[in-house]
């Protein structure tokens, strides 16, 4: 997809959906036994000494240990202090292993960022800059070159009833935004990514997925006439029309979101109940430790189409669930899956996605409002050029998405602050629920490796662009937040009294 309306389409389709690593979203697991055993074995456990976990292969709290000393926390290195004396204690002279080296994982995750992932990420970078004004342009193109009014002029031949009329020129007006943005689409969405060996589709796999999403943006705004319900209220209220239509966005954000995993998403991808039993139980195991409803936890095929890690939640109400990507099942190693699924009930538990809704139909009030303030005083001064003279004829949908990609991009800094905060918060949740604090930063490391990910980038690209921390400070922080130890109360998991 590309150009304004994809694009907008796009971020109304992403609502109600919280990825829990980077770029999509992420869901729930299982970890009852995980998380029981675990922290049963540390309890009974001498401080400092290295926990042996069923599922590790090497020890984690020497790891962890290693990091805290690197960042300089005292506490840190007492607690290494104590651990090197409980190792040489356990070696059995009449066999000795040599304990494997410390890792290093902030070391790593700059290690990991090489040459080719430094491209990589910079040049996605520079195209997340562009693409809001390479959807301006293809906009303003459309408007001035006179083929808004043309294609308009056509619609109206072909009917006399506004529905129709907005269903053809949204038709017409999607293929020329889909030609248009096409040199972007292809290189973003397909030749960068087969370029770097992330994309495993072919081309004709990645132009069915566009075509996809062509189709789905005509159906949910076209056939479902949500265009034609907002060109009805600006007739009608020609200066108050953005208040009933910002009315009208929370119940589409809400059909949107419970229908999204159960409709959109099976048109890309399969979406089955998880396959490895085992996983499932310590998924469930977790899920039950951690009060969180585990019902729904799926893994997609996503290998068809990438070798990148991610997880998400989304849905509503009866649709919601944990999805996992086979590539971070297959990828990572399961203390790191739990890890990551008890990021995504951390979403869950904290109520992200409802606060996300929430938040963005209020914010729909402010857009909307925007928008109808500068799209009249645009057209009294730009309407005679493009032949269009009022807001209500169809011919100024690519104004209003001009308008709504503009405004998006002022807003996008706000949205990915607060973006960034629930992703803390979900990270905290899912040391606090896991206490695995290695596997949390194992998790985050190889994200970042195999997604080619900048872990340090700068401040103003994360204030700009990134909605989830970078990865170095999750590393760090996965590795340093552990309350329990200090005698804190945990900040947002708090055991339920009764186990279900
Ligand atoms: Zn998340």
């Amino acid at each position: 997809m590309s150009g304004a309306t994809l694009v907008v389409a796009r971020r109304i389709a992403a609502l109600g959906t919280a990825v829990i690593l980077m770029g999509p979203a992420p869901a729930l697991a299982q970890g009852a036994t995980l998380a029981r055993d675990s922290l049963a074995a540390r309890a009974a456990s001498a401080p400092g000494r290295p926990v042996a976990a069923p599922d590790t292969l090497a020890p984690r709290l020497p790891v962890v240990r290693r990091d805290a000393l690197a960042a300089g926390d005292a506490e840190g290195i007492a607690a290494a202090d104590s651990l090197a004396g409980g190792e040489a204690m356990a070696i059995n002279p009449a066999a000795p292993v040599p304990a494997p080296p410390p890792r290093d994982y902030v070391a790593e995750a700059r290690a990991n960022f090489t040459a080719e992932n430094r491209s990589y990420a910079g040049t996605r970078t520079a195209l997340g800059f562009v693409e809001p004004f390479y959807a301006l342009v293809v906009a303003l193109l459309i408007l001035f070159s006179g083929l808004a009014a043309k294609l308009r002029d056509l619609a109206c031949r072909l009917s006399r009833r506004l529905y129709f009329q907005v269903l053809v020129f949204l038709t017409l007006y999607t293929v020329v935004d889909f030609v248009l943005g096409f040199p972007f689409a292809w290189y973003q969405g397909y030749a960068l990514e087969r370029q770097y060996g992330l994309s495993t589709q072919s081309f004709a796999a990645w132009l069915g997925d566009e075509g996809k999403g062509v189709g789905v943006t005509l159906i949910v705004y076209g056939l479902v006439p949500v265009l034609w319900l907002i060109y009805r209220a600006i007739a009608r209220w020609p200066r108050g029309w953005w208040f009933p239509v910002a009315l009208g966005t929370l119940p589409l954000i809400l059909a949107g979101a419970l229908i999204q995993p159960l409709v959109i998403d099976p048109l890309y991808n399969r979406f089955t109940p998880l396959h490895d039993q085992h996983l499932k139980g310590r998924i469930l195991e977790l899920a039950a430790w951690g009060d969180v409803p585990a019902r729904n936890v799926y893994e997609v095929d996503k290998s068809e189409q990438t070798v990148k890690y991610n997880a998400y939640v989304n849905g509503f109400g009866a649709s919601q669930r944990i999805v996992l990507w086979d590539t971070t099942l297959r990828g990572m190693r399961e203390d790191e899956i739990l890890f990551v699924v008890g990021h995504e009930m951390g979403h869950y538990r904290l109520g992200h996605i409802w606060r996300g809704i929430v938040l963005y139909s209020l914010g729909s009030f402010l857009l909307f409002f925007l928008i109808s303030r500068f799209a009249g005083g645009t057209l009294r001064r730009f309407g005679s050029h493009w032949d269009i003279r009022e807001l209500k004829d169809v011919a100024s949908m690519p104004l209003l998405a001009a308008m709504l990609s503009l405004f998006s991009l002022v807003g996008q800094p706000v949205i990915n602050a607060y973006s960034r905060r629930v992703e803390h918060e979900a990270d905290a949740f899912a040391v606090e629920l896991t206490r695995d604090n290695d596997a949390g930063a194992r998790a985050f490391l190889k994200l970042g490796s195999q997604n080619r990910d900048d872990p340090e980038p700068s401040r103003f690209v994360t204030f700009y662009q990134y909605s989830h921390p970078p990865l170095m400070e999750r590393i760090r922080f996965a590795l340093a937040y552990r309350p329990w130890e200090q005698g804190k109360p945990n900040r947002y998991f708090h055991r339920p009294t009764a186990r279900r």
